[in-house]
C-alpha cells in the first residue's frame, strides 16, 4: 500500500512537473514574441493621500495579454523574463510608455504628480540601469521628480555594497525611490539609513491582515512609525477594506493603494475616474 501511494505521489510530481516546465518553455517562446509584436499594456493603479483623499500618484503595473493563453499574470512572467534576459527590453518598454503617459498626464487639470515603475531586481542590477532612465526621462521629456522607482527590499538587499551607488546614480537624475513589499526582507533600521530612499510601500500581506491579526497590525505600525522618524513617505499596499483604511489614519499612515480606491486600469479609463472622482467631489474617502 505505502509502495502504491509513493509511486502515485511520484507520478502526481513528475506530470505536475512537465506540465510546470511545458508551460515555462511556452511562456518563454511566447514573451520573445509579445516583446516585438506589442501585446503589453500598462494599467495604472492611484495612490491616495489618507489625510485629504487626494490622489497624488499611480503605479504602472504591466499586463501582458497572450492571444492564446489570454492575460498571463506579471507574478508568472516576469521571473520567466528574467531568467532569460528578456527583462531588459520589456523594462525599457514600461519605462518609456508610463514616462509618456505621466508627460501627457502633466497637461491635465487632473492628472497624478507622480507615476511608479516596478524594477526587478536583475533590471536594478544592470549596469547602465542609471544611464537608461536618464535618456528615457530626456527622450520622453519628463522631469525626474515625476518619476518614483519602485525596488523590493529583498532586490535592495541581495544587491549589496553596489546598491547605495546605484541608488544615488539614480537619485542624481531626480527621481524618487521606493521600496516595495516592505516588512518581508528583514532589512534594519541602521541598513536602511544608508539609503537615499524617499518612500516604504507596507508589504500586502501585514495590511490585509489588519486591523484584527495582531502580529500584523503590529508590523504596519511600527513600519509608519519607521518611516515617520526616518523622514521617509509610507505607503500602505493592497488596502480593500474601510477597516483597514481606518486602522492607517488613526496610526497616521501617509498614503494607501489598494481595490478600496480603485484597480489598476488603462490610463484612458484612470482619466475617467480621476474627472468623476473630482466633479462629485468625494475626494474624502468615508472613515
Ligand atoms: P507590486 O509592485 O507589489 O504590486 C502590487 C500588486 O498588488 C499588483 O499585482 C496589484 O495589482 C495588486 N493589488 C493592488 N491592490 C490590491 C488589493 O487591494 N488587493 C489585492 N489582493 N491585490 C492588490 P500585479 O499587477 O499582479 O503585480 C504583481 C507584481 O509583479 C508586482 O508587485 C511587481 O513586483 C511585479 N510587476 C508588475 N508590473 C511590473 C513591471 O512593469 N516591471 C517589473 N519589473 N515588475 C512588475
Ligand atoms: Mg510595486
Ligand atoms: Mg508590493
Ligand atoms: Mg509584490
Amino acid at each position: 500500500k505505502a509502495k502504491e501511494l509513493g509511486r502515485n505521489t511520484f507520478q502526481f510530481y513528475t506530470e505536475a512537473l512537465t506540465q510546470a516546465a511545458v508551460r515555462r518553455l511556452s511562456l518563454e517562446t511566447r514573451l520573445r514574441r509579445a516583446v516585438k509584436s506589442d501585446e503589453f499594456v500598462l494599467h495604472y493603479q492611484p495612490q491616495v493621500r489618507i489625510s485629504d483623499g487626494r490622489v497624488v500618484g499611480v503605479e504602472a503595473l504591466l499586463r501582458w495579454q497572450d492571444p492564446d493563453l489570454g492575460l498571463i499574470p506579471p507574478d508568472e512572467f516576469i521571473p520567466v523574463a528574467e531568467e532569460t534576459g528578456l527583462i531588459t527590453q520589456v523594462g525599457e518598454w514600461v519605462l518609456r510608455t508610463a514616462c509618456r503617459q505621466m508627460r501627457q498626464w502633466l497637461a491635465d487639470r487632473n492628472g497624478p504628480d507622480t507615476v511608479a515603475v516596478n524594477l526587478s531586481p536583475r533590471q536594478f542590477q544592470l549596469q547602465d540601469m542609471p544611464a537608461l532612465v536618464g535618456s528615457i526621462l530626456q527622450s520622453t521629456g519628463l522631469a525626474g521628480r515625476h518619476l518614483d522607482l519602485e525596488i523590493t527590499e529583498t532586490a535592495l538587499m541581495e544587491q549589496g555594497p553596489d546598491a547605495a551607488r546605484i541608488l544615488h546614480d539614480l537619485k542624481a537624475l531626480g527621481v524618487r525611490i521606493s521600496i516595495d513589499d516592505f516588512g518581508t526582507g528583514y532589512s534594519s533600521l541602521a541598513y536602511l539609513q544608508q539609503f537615499p530612499v524617499d518612500k516604504l510601500k507596507i508589504d500586502q500581506s501585514f495590511v490585509q491582515k489588519i486591523p484584527d491579526t495582531l502580529g500584523a497590525a503590529e508590523i504596519a505600525a511600527t513600519i509608519i512609525a519607521m518611516g515617520r522618524n526616518l523622514g521617509l513617505g509610507v505607503v500602505a499596499e493592497g488596502v480593500e477594506t474601510a477597516a483597514q483604511l481606518e486602522f492607517l489614519r488613526n496610526q497616521d499612515c501617509g498614503f494607501y493603494q489598494g481595490y478600496l480606491a480603485n484597480r489598476p486600469v488603462r490610463a484612458q479609463e484612470l482619466r475617467e475616474w480621476l474627472a468623476a472622482r473630482t466633479e462629485s467631489a468625494i475626494g474624502i474617502p468615508a472613515g
